[in-house]
């Protein structure tokens, strides 16, 4: 490997002090109800961090309460939108003002590159936050001709207490995707954070706060997902339900929903997105989109392009690149300069993403780069290649969620469109082709929430974002992901004349 890595020199130590560890309940921060705490560890060498309040289903219980108060009383649901968009501009400002310092917790916390933190996920987090600061001014229902002699209108709602769970992947810029369409329309919201993660949401919302946002309207809850994430998933008076994280967990809180109130639930779960480069592509420029469609923060993301799909005229061209690219690719201390490529998470993925490389190997895969662990401390794995993937192998099949492309051979549109689609995932695709013809059929054949042409990763604030079949139900982002946080009230009154 050509290199710039640290990970066998003392780590670098971050620029930031861990200043929130407890939970957000009421605007004010506050122990545990049981006083327990959990370690959050530095993947760069599995050390702690910091101590956090560990909240449990009391915790939720007060939290709920909190953000109950908040609604029912008000003033947040009863302000003028104006209001509400100013204090989330205001916000977005002080993320701005502070964004070094929450890069780095993300960064430590998570693991990936400072840099990448510092200048994609944060900026597209504040870029979030004034998109739904724009929207919550322009929220409005409509007059609609009804038969008969009435007037129609609709009232589009909050819907009350939001709940709203998410994973370590992205920390803050998932918290983004619902916390900035829940409060545009007038929700509050008890936030769980993920268990590997709680840092940079706490250090947000005491943002938030400053902004001016009323005591309870955003509650943060640090925990576990089968204690405080349950319990939030089914609280009577949660009313409705927001989830980033894997299928398996979708399933479940999904069954908790419906078992307790029947709350309204979106989901954005896992995927296997099909990265299809075409035989008029030019190869180069392709090698470099799938490697970031893969590679980026470590594999680690939902939407990553996991199963390079290659046509057969230009795959060992292909194969000989992409091998290349991701030998040249620099892992290392995340808080060094030009590193692309930080550890993973935690040791569970480590293990887990070590066994699908063995796995792949017993299946008969070629592995054409990486294949083992990077570093003799950290969760640190070299990034792989593997060619000659077949469909039927664990690596083309499951969400792997680490650093390892798997590249699959195809000869015609027919077949890659049957291949692309022969999975229970349905979040996203990339299409590399010159041909519109090309572009248009597959774009409508492919099942899947996104398709991104000659393009990956474009995260627009405006662009909504979800899933198909296993890999969720429902939109963040964009005006659809208001209707997630909106209940539509029809009303109707007697005319006493024919309109004219
Ligand atoms: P997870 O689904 O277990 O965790 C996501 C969130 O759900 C966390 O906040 C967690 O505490 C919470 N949670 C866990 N169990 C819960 C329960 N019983 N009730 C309520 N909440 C619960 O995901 P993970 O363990 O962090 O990662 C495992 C796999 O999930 C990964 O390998 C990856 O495949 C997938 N994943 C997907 C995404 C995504 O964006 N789609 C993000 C992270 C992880």
């Amino acid at each position: 490997f050509s290199t710039a890595v640290a990970t066998e020199e003392e780590p670098i130590t971050p620029p930031v002090q861990i200043d929130y560890t407890q939970l957000l309940i009421n605007g004010r921060f506050v122990d545990a109800a049981s006083g327990k705490t959990f370690p959050t560890l530095d993947p760069r060498t599995g050390d702690v961090i910091a101590h956090v309040a560990e909240g449990e289903a009391e915790d939720i219980n007060r939290a709920v309460s909190a953000a109950r108060k908040a609604f029912d009383e008000g003033p947040w649901p009863k302000m003028t939108p104006y209001e509400r968009s100013c204090i989330l501009f205001r916000f977005a400002d002080l993320l701005e003002k502070h964004c070094s310092e929450i890069a780095a917790l993300e960064s430590w916390d998570n693991g990936k590159p400072y840099e990448q933190a510092a200048n994609v996920e944060i900026p597209m987090v504040i870029r979030v936050f004034r998109y739904y600061a724009g929207w919550a001014d322009k929220i409005h229902g409509l007059t609609v001709p009804a038969d008969g002699l009435h007037h129609v209108q609709t009232l589009h709602e909050p819907i009350g207490v939001a709940g709203q769970i998410i994973p370590w992947n992205f920390p803050l810029l998932l918290y983004g995707w619902k916390v900035g369409p829940a409060l545009a329309c007038g929700n509050t919201i008890v936030l769980k954070t993920a268990e590997q993660t709680p840092l940079s949401a706490l250090y947000a919302s005491k943002l938030l706060y400053e902004a001016g946002l009323p005591p309870g309207v955003l509650n943060v809850v640090s925990g576990f997902g089968p204690t405080a994430g349950a319990a939030l998933s089914s609280h009577m008076d949660v009313d409705k339900l927001a989830f980033t994280g894997s299928t398996g967990t979708g399933k479940i809180v999904l069954g908790l929903a419906a078992k307790s109130n029947l709350k309204p639930v979106t989901l954005e779960l896992g995927g296997k997105s099909p990265f299809i480069v075409c035989e008029d592509a030019d190869v180069d420029k392709a090698v470099e989109l799938s490697h970031t469609a893969l590679f980026y923060n470590q594999g680690q993301s939902c939407c990553s392009g996991s199963r390079t799909f290659v046509h057969e005229s230009i795959y060992d061209e292909f194969i000989e690149k992409a091998k290349a690219r991701a030998l040249k690719r620099v892992v290392g201390d995340p808080f060094k300069k030009g590193v692309e490529q930080g550890p993973q998470i935690d040791s569970q993925q480590f293990n887990k993403i070590l066994g699908y490389i063995k796995s792949g190997i017993e299946a008969g895969a070629t592995l054409e780069a990486g294949g083992e662990k990077f570093s003799s401390k950290g969760y640190y794995i070299q990034p792989t290649v593997f060619s000659n993937v077949h469909d039927n192998m664990l690596i083309a099949k499951e969400e792997i969620f680490g650093p390892v492309q798997s590249i699959l051979k195809f000869k015609d549109l027919d077949e890659v469109i049957r291949r692309a689609n022969a999975t229970h995932y349905g979040l996203a695709a990339g299409i590399f082709t010159q041909n519109l013809d090309t572009a248009n059929t597959l774009t409508r054949a492919l099942r899947v929430g996104t398709v991104w042409i000659n393009c990956f990763f474009v995260f627009d604030a405006a662009i909504p974002f979800g899933g198909r079949k296993m890999s969720g139900h429902g939109r963040e982002k964009g005006i659809y992901g208001l209707s997630n946080y909106m209940q539509v009230k029809a009303v109707v009154t007697p005319l006493k004349n024919p309109a004219w």
